[in-house]
């Protein structure tokens, strides 16, 4: 695809592939750390959906559901549904990965029951962070196609708005996990060198996010750096 350089090696690729190798590394540590402490089982032999009921409850929430969702670390809560899904490693598995991922799901459970602010503010930028993710590309290349500036400028605009709902997206995710590793501790669920466990897989996990920030930030550079080059031109 033509992005405007005219001739020449297009450098500014070289940004996309940081952040792939960033993105990637994330990725892989998620996983390793996540398949370590798969294999360390709590010593009390309790099920991550125990743990997951006795936080809910004791935070006074009876009307989420548990269910279980295939694939690997596609856990997630969802507060529209108020369901709590659990992935085929986590749902009803006794070892320290799993029950500090179930607690971390209950975490998102527990900011949407208290209204937790940053929370409010990602649900509610879901929808222009899909504009910006689906439509910024297509006004971009239709801009430099035209050679618009001010229409690739706007499509600039647009995928600014995913970089904000990543951003946005960091406090909830480390508050989930704070309060998380909090209870297990408090609740004496996770004890020692299983609590230390569960925190290293919520922090690898956590770093995902700050990994996802990142490369984004990178694509918005590379899209700055196209738009003024061809402006140049
Ligand atoms: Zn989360």
């Amino acid at each position: 695809m033509y992005y405007g350089y005219g001739y020449g090696f297009d450098w500014t690729i070289i940004l996309v592939l940081i952040g792939a190798l960033v993105s990637g590394i994330a990725s892989l540590n998620v996983r390793g750390t996540f398949n370590r402490y798969n294999k360390m089982m709590n010593y009390r032999g309790i099920t991550s959906n125990q743990v997951a009921e006795h936080i809910l409850h004791a935070a006074g929430i009876y009307d989420v559901r548990i269910e279980r969702v295939r694939g690997n670390l596609t856990d997630h809560y969802s507060p529209k549904e108020k369901v709590l899904r659990l992935s085929d490693s986590v749902y009803g598995r006794t070892s320290v990965a799993a029950i500090g991922v179930a607690a971390h799901e209950c975490g998102h459970a527990i900011q949407h029951q208290e209204e937790y602010a940053p929370l409010k503010l990602r649900s509610a930028s879901v929808p222009l962070a899909n504009i910006g993710s689906w439509v910024s590309w297509p006004v971009i290349l239709v801009g430099l196609f035209i050679g618009s500036t001010p229409l690739a400028q706007f499509g600039i605009f647009l995928f600014t708005f995913v970089v904000v709902f990543q951003l946005i997206t960091l406090p909830v995710e480390f508050d989930a996990s704070a309060r998380a590793l909090r209870i297990l501790e408090q609740d004496n669920i996770l004890e020692g060198e299983e609590h230390k466990g569960a925190t290293k897989v919520l922090k690898a996990a956590a770093m995902t996010y700050v990994a996802a920030l990142f490369t984004t930030i990178l694509q918005l550079l590379r899209l700055v750096l196209i738009v003024n080059g061809r402006r140049r031109d």
